[in-house]
């Protein structure tokens, strides 16, 4: 019989994500975590193909990669991991939890770090029910998604997990953590746009990641979200808000996206986006989240119908109309045959085009 000598396990925190590129934002919370929870290490895992951005052009791994390596050089208890990489595919986390606990449970106890903005959307991720039994989820602050609001919510969809501060929660058992750790607003899309727009991102990140951003002129052509975000309080207008609301919309697993482009039709709106969901309560959830998420990139909201049914949502966003619906209310309405006449538009790396008509 196997006997496990190795004395108490290692407490190891985990930070995965896009990380493209790593900020402050990630590393703060990463110190915080560790210190406040006692951890060992902390491992910072990139994906190799996050499931919520398949859409804008992603940097290759091997350079997120490089940049983390940058970024943590000089602190022995930050270590940066190629999991994701090795996999290959869509990178879920439940997945990597699995294959990181198949490996190495027997010596460590994992800790899955997650910002509040993360974790209030962690219904849309792939077998999220599993994600508790694999490690110790610890949400940690993150504008503008405050903690109460995620305790709140994981409350209701973890019902038997207690959730706490600290490790006022059982080691080895399921546990939720919460920390009101330092909220810094720092986002990598803010970075990817400021420096599309040649504009300083100093101090917002390693002095050595940005001068590897610099060198290696990440985010300075052929990026596409650049649109995004704005840094200078100047709203989002147009086709930029447009492909910005049909990101996000992807993002939350809209499906069957039309945009019209209804500039010579009608003059309530330059665009009308329709999508559907899968059932009255995907289309709330993905309402919901698009209200906040757009907001925090200066696309705001004025008005938003049909909400408490999820059947059909309507969201003016003044340029550009959202019509969300269940998908069999869609079909009732046929808002497409209605305004058959409007020029459609499809998503390229460009962004929204013209579709291509074969005569
Ligand atoms: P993007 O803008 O491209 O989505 P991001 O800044 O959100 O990038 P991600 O790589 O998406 O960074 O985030 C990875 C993880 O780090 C997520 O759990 C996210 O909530 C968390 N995180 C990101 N930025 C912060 C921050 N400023 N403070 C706390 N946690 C953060
Ligand atoms: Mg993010």
């Amino acid at each position: 019989m196997e006997t496990d000598k190795s004395g108490p396990k290692k407490k190891i925190g985990l930070l995965g994500g896009t990380l493209d590129p790593i900020h402050y934002g990630h590393l703060r919370a990463a110190e915080e975590v560790y210190e406040i929870l006692g951890l060992d290490e902390v491992w910072f895992v990139p994906a190799y193909q996050p499931p919520h951005k398949l859409t804008r052009h992603l940097t290759p791994f091997k350079q997120r990669f490089e940049m983390v390596k940058l970024a943590i050089r000089g602190s022995n208890h930050f270590k940066v991991k190629d999991f994701e990489a090795r996999r290959k595919g869509v990178s879920y986390s439940v997945d990597l939890l699995r294959q990181i606990k198949a490996l190495y449970g027997r010596q460590c106890l994992f800790y899955f770090i997650l910002g509040t903005d993360a974790a209030i959307d962690i219904e849309s991720w792939k077998e999220w029910q599993s994600l508790p039994s694999l490690a110790t989820l610890v949400i940690v602050q993150r504008p503008p998604v405050s903690i109460k609001e995620v305790k709140t919510r994981f409350s209701e969809i973890f019902p038997d997990i207690p959730i706490g501060q600290r490790t006022d929660v059982g080691e080895e058992q399921p546990a939720i953590i919460m920390l009101e750790t330092t909220a810094l607003d720092i986002s990598s899309t803010n970075i990817r746009a400021l420096a599309g727009r040649n504009r300083s991102i100093r101090f917002l990140l390693p002095e050595d990641v940005r001068s590897y951003i610099m060198k290696n002129k990440l985010y300075m052509k052929d990026y596409t979200d650049k649109i995004c975000r704005p840094d200078n309080g100047q709203p989002v207008e147009g086709i930029d808000a447009a492909r910005c609301i049909y990101d996000q919309i992807l993002n939350n697993k809209g499906e069957q996206i039309v945009v019209l482009d209804m500039r010579s039709i009608s003059p309530v709106a330059d665009f009308f986006i329709i999508a559907q969901g899968r059932s009255t309560r995907h289309v709330q959830g993905m309402a919901s989240r698009m209200k906040r998420e757009l907001s925090r990139q200066k696309i705001k909201c004025h008005s938003i119908e049909g909400e408490e049914e999820g059947k059909w949502v309507l969201m003016d966003f003044d340029d550009v109309v959202v019509h969300l619906f269940y998908e069999p209310v869609r079909i009732f309405y046929d808002l497409e045959g209605l305004w058959n006449e409007a020029p459609r538009l499809v998503m390229t790396v460009d962004g929204l085009k013209p579709e291509e008509k074969d005569e």
